[in-house]
């Protein structure tokens, strides 16, 4: 187990800036999360703490250790990929074995190590099958189990949920969340999904165009989000955004609608509230609803408030058909204000 800091961390490819002065430390023990829309540099940040890719400037720590300059091999650390790469000739306990076989590590030892994750994992009737022969969520087990049974200081895991079904996706969620729990080896996790990032990180990191937006617990980035880009990000459905300016009587949209808000700043350009923030209220604002979506246990409704495409999300149910008129109110406090540069009024 260890601590992993990156130190003002820099990379080029060519004359492409990809990440932009990356400070990130992770405790000993943390499960954190990198999470960011395609081609934000979440892979390339996980594959230059693997030592797949070279730093081109700054520092990476693993224990307190330089290991910028180390070969992958020598970091300690234990990758878990998208696409699991088991060996189909292998049994399953091949493929567990395989990495200590190569390190030389003797069969006892070797045993007594597959046995462990194989039991942690539920894989111990598996074990003489070949990949061939596995679920999917089995084989994804098989590739922690390769990684566990190294017993490294750090876990990386590359979106390794992308090729599962939904449900399954949910399930193996879960497994990864009480795995680290039990094992408690400092993780860090990289995904598209801001869903996964929320429920497994006790930390997430939100990167944008090779630059770190924000750092924080998932409830910090969802009650108190840096800028407009969080909170826009993270949140499903996501924030409405609605512009306009404060007059004296308080905040009003472009097209003249006055919005409640507890708070007062001059330069906001932007008001923001999340669907679920949305009442319905007999003295609130018109919103003419063009989609109704009941999911059971809430429903969601998309329509226009004036010009503005707005999502409301209703936790009772509620008989609204499209084409209606409704009139709601966004709870007051839990409204978000941003500037023109995107950053929320704190
Ligand atoms: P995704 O979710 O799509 O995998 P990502 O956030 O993981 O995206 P990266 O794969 O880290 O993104 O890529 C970050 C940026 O660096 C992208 O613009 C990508 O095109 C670029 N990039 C990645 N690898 C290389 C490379 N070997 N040569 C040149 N550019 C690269």
């Amino acid at each position: 187990m260890a601590n992993l800091e990156i130190k003002n961390a820099e990379k080029y490819y060519g004359s492409f800036h990809a990440l932009k002065d990356i400070n990130i430390a992770i405790e000993d023990g943390e499960f954190v999360v990198l999470v960011g829309p395609s081609g934000c540099g979440k892979s390339t940040l996980l594959r230059m703490i693997a030592g797949l890719e070279e730093i081109s400037d700054g520092d990476l720590y693993i224990g307190g250790r330089v290991v910028s300059d180390l070969p992958a091999k020598a970091r300690d650390i234990a990758m878990v990929f998208q696409n699991y790469a088991l060996y189909p000739h292998m049994t399953v306990e091949k493929n567990m074995g395989f990495s200590l076989k190569l390190r030389k590590m003797s069969k006892a030892d070797i045993d007594v190590r597959i046995r462990h994750a194989a039991d942690i994992l539920g894989l111990t009737a598996l074990l003489g099958r070949y990949p061939r022969q596995l679920s999917g969520g089995q084989r994804q087990r098989v590739a922690m189990g390769r990684a566990i049974v190294r017993n490294p200081a750090v876990f990386l895991f590359d979106e390794p949920l992308s090729n599962l079904d939904a449900k399954l996706r949910v399930q193996m969620r879960g497994e990864i969340k009480q795995l680290h729990q039990r094992l408690k080896t400092t993780t860090v996790y990289v995904t598209h999904d801001q869903i996964e990032a929320m429920t497994m990180a006790d930390r997430i990191v939100v990167l944008r165009d090779g630059v770190v937006e924000q750092v924080g617990t998932p409830l910090e980035l969802y009650d108190n989000p840096a800028n407009q880009f969080v909170a826009g990000f993270m949140g499903s459905p996501a924030m409405n955004f609605i512009p306009g300016t404060f007059t004296n009587e308080g905040f009003r949209t472009g097209d003249g609608i006055l919005l409640p808000s507890t708070r007062h700043a001059e330069n906001t350009t932007t008001y923001g509230v999340r669907p679920e923030h949305l009442k319905i209220d007999p003295t609130g604002v018109p919103f003419n609803v063009s989609i109704v979506e009941p999911m059971g246990s809430e429903t969601q409704v998309m329509g226009k408030v004036g010009s503005n495409d707005v999502t409301a999300l209703f936790r009772e149910r509620v008989r609204i058909a499209p084409g209606e008129t409704i009139t709601i109110s966004p709870i007051a406090a839990n409204v978000h204000l941003f500037n023109a540069s995107g950053v929320r009024h704190a």
